[in-house]
């Protein structure tokens, strides 16, 4: 059961609705949203059959749900998410461009990213600091210095931080520097750090398991959403496949699937799908042809000396296709780009 609270209910009103389904022998989630507070209920079929929330003071309305995933479900769920990160809306009116390079390395090259990034049409810079690789001997990223870096990319360049967390012990220092944490594909069943990040309460993209399902991937999204936290994104980056000749396998069909399932933002990552930038722009432009609602691209000054992911990084005549596609096809599935909004 999922108990929806009127933006005009106090702090009191909701202590009132979670005394009354414990004292029912319920047990209460509560998740503070930008514009209303969610209440999601679990307990046995006859503990809800007795919770009647309705008539208490604050509460706008209260629904079953049968998903196995309750908070992030889109039963009974009139409106879409937008999750706003750092003041950059990422939802169904807006269509998002995140992008930069897979790993922050230095300076000059994180600088560069940037710009190109933003000159693209980006309005989010990713770009990663503590890096999950295949390999122990590769680039395991620059750590807390590739935090601060970051920040001070973000600050002179003018582009709102996503970068990822791979530990429980790194949460808060990565919390503090980014403005959106991403969990990677590796992670996503990491319950743990799901909880670890769902408690920062900063907007959190989760990037869909190597070869999770579509209940799966939900799942782990209600993990944070169940530590009070519902700005989460979820980000299709291509599941395994027998294909050796591409990385992994872009899944369009998550798109449009997951946003029927869940009322959560679904953007897609090119790049960590293909391996190879030559599909980079096509696969994008099937995404938002699909309803993404948003792109997630590396992009690399030097791609061919990048110390990660160098062979799907985009730049150049690339990178400007890329844009194009941006620009041009999200309005004609009546979509603003977020790069119009930020001016
Ligand atoms: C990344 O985005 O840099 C990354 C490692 O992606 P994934 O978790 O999708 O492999
Ligand atoms: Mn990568």
């Amino acid at each position: 059961m999922v108990i929806v609270m009127a933006p005009s209910a106090s702090a009191a009103d909701i202590d009132t609705v979670v005394a009354h389904v414990a004292a029912h022998g319920g047990e209460a989630f509560v998740s503070r949203g930008v514009t209303r507070t969610i209440i999601g209920v679990v307990g046995s079929e006859d503990v809800l059959e007795t919770i009647d929330a309705s008539r208490l003071s604050g509460v706008a309305e209260t629904m079953r749900i049968t998903a196995p995933y309750k908070l992030v479900s889109a039963e009974n769920h009139s409106q879409r998410t937008t999750v706003r990160v750092g003041g950059v809306p990422i939802g169904p009116e807006t269509f998002t461009l995140i992008a930069g390079p897979c790993a922050v390395e230095t300076a000059e090259q994180t600088f560069e990213a940037a710009r190109m990034a933003k000159r693209a049409g980006a309005t989010l810079l990713r770009g990663g600091a503590y890096k999950p690789r295949t390999s122990p001997y590769a680039f395991q990223g620059r750590g807390e210095d590739g935090l601060k870096l970051l920040a001070e990319v973000r600050d002179a360049v003018g582009l709102p931080i996503v970068t990822e967390v791979l530990d429980n012990r790194d949460v808060d220092i990565v919390a503090e520097y980014a403005d959106m944490l991403q969990i990677g594909t590796r992670n996503m069943q990491n319950f743990a750090l799901l909880q670890a990040v769902g408690r920062t309460g900063k907007p959190v993209m989760l990037k869909r398991g190597l070869m999770a399902t579509y209940e799966e991937w939900l799942m782990a999204a209600e993990y944070i959403a169940q530590r009070g936290n519902l700005d989460i994104v979820l980000c299709e980056r291509g599941i395994r496949s027998y294909e050796p000749a591409i990385r992994n396998m872009l899944d369009v069909s998550a798109v449009p699937m997951v946003k029927s399932l869940s009322h959560l933002p679904v953007i897609i990552d090119p790049s960590h799908a293909a391996g190879r930038r030559d599909l980079v722009v096509p696969l994008a432009r099937a995404g938002i042809a699909a309803g993404a609602d948003g792109v997630m691209v590396d992009v690399h000054p030097h791609p061919e000396s990048a110390l990660v992911d160098g062979a799907q990084a985009l730049s150049g005549s690339l990178l400007a296709e890329l844009a194009v596609a941006v620009t041009t096809l999200p309005p004609l599935l009546g979509r603003t780009s977020a790069a119009h909004l930020a001016g």
